[in-house]
């Protein structure tokens, strides 16, 4: 009581971030990072300033996924310069730390890494800000929706149930701490036979639009199983930014986190 709020006290816009979208998921290798890099990149390519922050803290994949290793500059030693791919500006804690070295940061510490995150780099004038979460509903997931102004969340799974599972409960943390959840992307939906051109559901059919449904959540979209997907993001180019039925896909789904 009496007490003047704090940066520390409550939700905060990001200064000069319009939007922050996060994207998580129950389960790690859904294609979360696919799915914020590729959303990235088509959010670009729609004429939007857009910065892409990686949090997913224990397996940092934007570096490769987006073809940057540099290590980001910080010429005063409090502020940090993003660095810019694809027409995406991005930082990542991967930059920050030895490759192949594994994080054993506790709480706290991965706490005050994110806020940094948030607060030292300069990312500029943004239309939108992708978070790419870790998987599951850790400390991460709820310092980013407790200390900023989150606009919404996307919850990526796969049509299985194990997958299914963990994606209600990323959704349920979400409502919890008051994230509006703008909707669900079904990822490696289906996969099409490159011989026989036939369709098969390897990780179950519809999974994530009964789901959505009995959430009262939005289907966003439905992606395939895609090897091109698969060899863009090992590449360092994602997908979206080519202009193939992916790429298109992805546009798609910018679109609709635009109108
Ligand atoms: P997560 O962030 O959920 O752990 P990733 O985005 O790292 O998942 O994806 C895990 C692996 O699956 C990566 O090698 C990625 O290239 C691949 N992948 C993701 N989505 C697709 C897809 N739709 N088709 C083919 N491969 C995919």
């Amino acid at each position: 009581v009496g007490r003047h709020p704090t940066p520390q006290s409550g939700p905060a816009k990001v200064s000069g971030v319009d939007r922050i979208l996060a994207i998580g998921s129950g389960k790690g290798g859904v294609g979360k990072s696919t799915v914020s890099s590729n959303l990235a990149v088509a959010l670009a390519k729609a004429g939007r300033k857009v910065g892409l922050l990686d949090a997913d803290i224990y397996g940092p994949s934007q570096p490769r996924m987006m073809g940057v290793n540099k290590r980001p500059g910080s010429p005063d030693g409090k502020t940090i310069i993003p660095l810019h791919a694809h027409g995406v500006t991005m930082m990542s804690l991967g930059l920050m730390m030895e490759e192949g070295k594994a994080v054993v940061w506790r709480g706290p510490m991965l706490m005050g890494a994110l806020q940094q995150m948030l607060g030292q780099v300069q990312w500029g004038k943004l239309d939108v800000l992708i978070v790419d979460l870790p998987p599951g509903t850790g400390d991460v997931q709820l310092t980013l929706c407790q200390k900023a102004e989150v606009t919404g969340a996307i919850v990526v799974s796969t049509p299985q149930d194990v997958a299914l599972l963990d994606a209600r409960k990323a959704i349920d943390m979400f409502n919890s701490v008051r994230t509006p959840i703008l909707g669900m992307i079904e990822n490696m939906s289906s996969f099409q036979c490159p011989t026989c051109g036939s369709e098969h559901h390897i990780f179950g059919h519809g999974g994530v639009a009964t789901e959505a449904e009995r959430l009262g959540v939005p289907l966003l979209g439905a992606l395939p199983i895609d090897l091109e997907t698969r060899l863009a993001g090992d590449a360092g180019t994602p997908i979206a930014a080519g202009d193939g039925p992916m790429a298109r896909a992805y546009g798609q789904l910018a679109q609709r986190l635009i109108d």
